[in-house]
């Protein structure tokens, strides 16, 4: 075993308010961000980089993108200022060949990464690079790029996938508290749970035929996919634990799993 191999996390980030409130899903993320070994570099695949291309963020200095409407002008007011990492976003373009990675000069960091790195690593002090998900692309794709960034574990990067196991906003409870979660959203949550611990991996890239269960926890693939590219990060017999659990507004998953 390498031991410095560096885990791979899959985060719910939830709500963006999350970067300001002081719940238990924070203080998680604050210990899993004071669990493991510092990172050279942290790229994100984070749900909301959901577009018809595969990219990665190529800029030195990444700015922080407030990519949502309607929350307290606070949290516009927050900023996430880590560099970029031109030198990691190449290294991943040829990785990934022949898949074509365009560089991309505009985009930088989104809620599905600040949100939640401002809690692992509030000193925002470590590179961070992003990865977009194709959206044209099927979950067996996402997959195989998760398996084409494997080496990077050997180099100290630390790979985040950023999304909602479960994520249904229609059925999500805004501002009531204490809701209990749905029974689909519990039941697909613990089938996917039993999936990756088991290293079934085939049937979480074909979750779709999961049933009804999955077809309300998933009805679009964004907060999802972010899943497979860590579940495929796991190298044989290395085990996955859950360091972060529970749900938000009765139809969104707060479930970490961390690879190694
Ligand atoms: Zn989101």
């Amino acid at each position: 075993m390498n031991i410095n191999l560096m885990p791979s996390i899959f985060l719910g980030h939830g709500n963006p308010m999350n970067a300001l409130l002081d719940n238990d899903y924070v203080k998680s993320w604050v210990a899993i961000g004071a669990s493991i070994p510092r990172p050279k570099a942290i790229l994100c695949v984070s749900a909301h980089w959901y577009l018809p291309a595969t990219l990665v963020t190529a800029m030195p200095w990444p700015r922080t993108i407030h990519d949502f409407g309607g929350f307290p002008q606070e949290l516009y007011e927050v900023e996430y200022p880590a560099p970029g990492d031109v030198n990691l976003a190449n290294r991943i373009k040829i990785l990934l060949a022949p898949i074509s990675v365009g560089l991309d000069r505009t985009w930088g960091l989104d809620h599905g990464t600040w949100s939640v790195l401002c809690r692992l690593f509030p000193k925002a002090d470590i590179p961070v690079v992003q990865l977009s998900i194709d959206e044209r692309q099927p979950p067996a794709y996402h997959y195989e790029i998760g398996k084409k960034l494997v080496s990077l574990r050997d180099e100290g990067i630390l790979i985040i996938g950023s999304g909602n196991i479960v994520h249904n906003l229609h059925a999500y409870a805004w501002g009531t508290r204490n809701v209990e979660p749905y029974d689909w959203a519990v039941r697909f949550e613990r089938q996917v749970r039993k999936l990756l611990s088991a290293g079934k991996d085939s049937h979480l890239v074909e979750y779709e035929k999961l049933g009804d269960d999955a077809m309300l926890s998933v009805p679009t693939p964004d907060h999802y996919l972010p899943l497979l590219y860590i579940a495929a990060l796991r190298r044989k017999d290395e085990s996955v634990s859950f360091p972060v659990q529970g749900f938000d507004g009765g139809s969104i998953s707060m479930l970490a799993a961390q690879v190694g």
